[in-house]
């Protein structure tokens, strides 16, 4: 289970042993702009909402490479709170791996909210403390525009690359800052809305009514609404359910009907999010041509979602192809 570099020292750099990675190798025929770069490899999970990215990033952390860091890029994650809400990765789950940026920022009215800009320089910060560590950085979550944001090489925080428009293959930054491996672990829509509409379920079972309603009550709520969390998906749905009967007293009846229509939102906006995140991604690929290794990882939901025992499948479909790829990577 150790790196797999650890023993080829002869394969090294004298002069960026010292500092950067293990791993960085000569790189005599490149510029030095380059070579700094390559030098710089962190691993990048992408995917839907659901697809298994955080799980994968502590699969590959903890069962694979003794020395990697996780790297939280979800905008909603990176607030603290709302924690089964917004699907943090359980402590428990975590299995010792360092967890950066998740929940390290306080989700308050007085700060503005924590933008693209704000993750590209928190990020890269984080980033090189980990290499100077001689660890690997592992990016896992599934903000897109924070991706992009962090690995552009020239970004700029006034172009949406992921509009709708067509001129985005000539803005859009083809050259990344780092020296990347992108894992991207796809899983049909049809079966990851399935799945997401039962893990809404699951989450409700979990607390997640209970912690809404704590959201609701703060009597700090009206600053708490104007944070960053205000647009997780679970706030604005329940928004109406628990305001419209603050004052008055309703019926048993109106009251399952409230709760069913905000149920009903957060699994059909739940949905949207994973379709939009899904193009975001197929942008990432086809127009700025960065080159994400595909893991399709359906038939490890089509398991779980017919009550099936999933641990072998994941491991055998998503983890063992994956860690081929990364350790590829690495001997590069
Ligand atoms: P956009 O440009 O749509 O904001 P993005 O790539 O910046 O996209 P996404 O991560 O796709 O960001 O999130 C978009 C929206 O999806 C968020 O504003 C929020 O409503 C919802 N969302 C994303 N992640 C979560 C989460 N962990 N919990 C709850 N809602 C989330």
């Amino acid at each position: 289970h150790h790196f797999p570099y650890k023993n080829h020292s002869t394969l090294l750099c004298p002069s960026v042993s010292k500092k950067g990675p293990r791993w960085a190798h000569m790189t005599t025929t490149t510029t030095a702009a380059a070579g700094t770069r390559r030098n710089k490899k962190i691993v990048v999970i992408l995917g839907a909402t659901g697809s298994g990215k955080s799980k994968l990033s502590v699969d590959l952390a903890s069962r694979f490479f003794t020395s990697s860091e996780i790297i939280n890029s979800d905008k909603i994650q990176v607030y603290n709170g709302l924690d089964i809400t917004t699907n943090k990765i359980p402590l428990h789950e975590r299995e010792n791996v360092p967890h950066h940026l998740l929940g390290e920022f306080h989700p308050s009215n007085s700060h503005p909210d924590f933008t693209p800009s704000d993750y590209r320089s928190h990020c890269a910060a984080t980033i090189s403390k980990i290499l100077s560590r001689q660890h690997i950085p592992i990016i896992a979550g599934g903000s897109n525009s924070f991706i992009y944001a962090l690995l552009a090489e020239k970004f700029s925080p006034e172009i949406d690359v992921f509009s709708e428009s067509d001129s985005i293959n000539s803005v859009i930054c083809k050259q990344v800052r780092y020296n990347c491996c992108f894992v991207w672990v796809d899983v049909s829509l049809p079966v990851l809305n399935q799945y997401l509409v039962k893990r809404v379920d699951d989450m409700l079972d979990s607390g997640m009514f209970e912690e809404l309603a704590d959201y609701f009550n703060d009597p700090d709520s009206d600053s708490v609404s104007q944070s960053g969390l205000k647009n997780a998906i679970g706030i604005p749905e329940f928004a109406r359910y628990f305001n419209r009967f603050k004052n008055k007293a309703v019926t048993e009846l109106e009251n399952r009907l409230a709760y069913e229509e905000a149920v009903k939102a957060v699994k059909d906006n739940t949905c949207q999010l994973a379709k939009r995140q899904l193009g975001k991604i197929l942008r990432l690929r086809d127009a700025a041509g960065w080159d994400l290794k595909r893991i399709d990882a359906t038939a490890a939901f089509t398991a779980k979602l017919a009550g099936k025992r999933v641990e072998d499948i994941w491991e055998r479909e998503v983890v063992e192809p994956s860690v081929k790829i990364v350790k590829r990577f690495l001997m590069e």
